[in-house]
């Protein structure tokens, strides 16, 4: 499903944005989520415990969206899900379809690398639960503005997930009535085209909201919109 939309404001992709695209280790913009950060560092001192940074080259096609790191995935091993479920399919999928050469084995020190492609968070904090707040999706929206402006050959974004979704929605500049979040829907704004897909977790696996055949075919179209252009 394609939907034309257009961006309403003047936006990060526009160069309105001009932050950095990656916040500090002990960024204290959302109090409960440092006060979670403390509590897993006190209790893990060897994991990363701080916001994650964004993995793969700025100067990338395709950024993929989630929604923050997991406790015992990105925010132990300090790369996007790298460690958990999620990254075993994500991984497995970036590198059927050339997005990714290497072999992924659950560690930053892998040699995994990605090509033409870039992984970020939604929210850049591990959330308790698994579930930021709107309001902490909201600050942390800053650092996601930023860094869609760093990347001057975006051509696609991957949400994966409806809060990703509706927070790249909002750093593009678009209505999110004009860009519902559809799984395999796709939203082109201007040059860039948004492509929906649920969360590659466990639980949506496991519970057969996502198959990983619906998974790759969102990164088939991707792929194949990349070589149309
Ligand atoms: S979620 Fe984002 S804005 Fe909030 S504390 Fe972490 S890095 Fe800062």
């Amino acid at each position: 499903m394609r939907t034309e939309t257009r961006p309403r404001t003047r936006t990060a992709r526009s160069g309105a944005a001009s932050a950095s695209s990656e916040p500090g280790r002990d960024c204290p913009l959302c109090p409960r989520l440092v006060d979670y950060r403390l509590s897993v560092r006190a209790r893990e001192p060897d994991w990363f415990n701080a916001p994650v940074p964004s993995f793969g080259d700025p100067d990338a096609a395709v950024l993929i969206v989630g929604l923050a790191p997991g406790v015992q995935g990105a925010n132990r091993t300090g790369r996007p899900f790298t460690g958990d479920y999620a990254g075993d399919l994500l991984y497995a999928t970036l590198l059927k379809y050339g997005f990714a050469t290497g072999r992924y084995q659950a560690h930053p020190d892998d040699g995994l690398k990605l090509v033409d492609c870039r992984i970020s968070n939604a929210v850049r904090c591990v959330p308790p639960q698994n579930k930021p707040l709107p309001a902490e999706i909201n600050t942390c929206r800053a650092f996601l503005s930023a860094t869609l402006a760093a990347m001057p050959r975006l051509r696609a974004i991957v949400a994966l997930g409806r809060v990703a979704h509706d927070s790249a929605v909002k750093a593009l500049g678009v209505r999110a009535a004009a860009a519902p979040f559809v799984h395999g829907a796709v939203h082109p704004v201007g040059a860039v085209r948004l492509y929906d897909s649920y969360h590659c977790s466990r639980y949506n696996t496991n519970t057969r909201v996502l198959t990983p055949a619906m998974f790759e075919s969102v990164f088939a179209q991707v792929r194949a919109d990349l070589t149309c252009r």
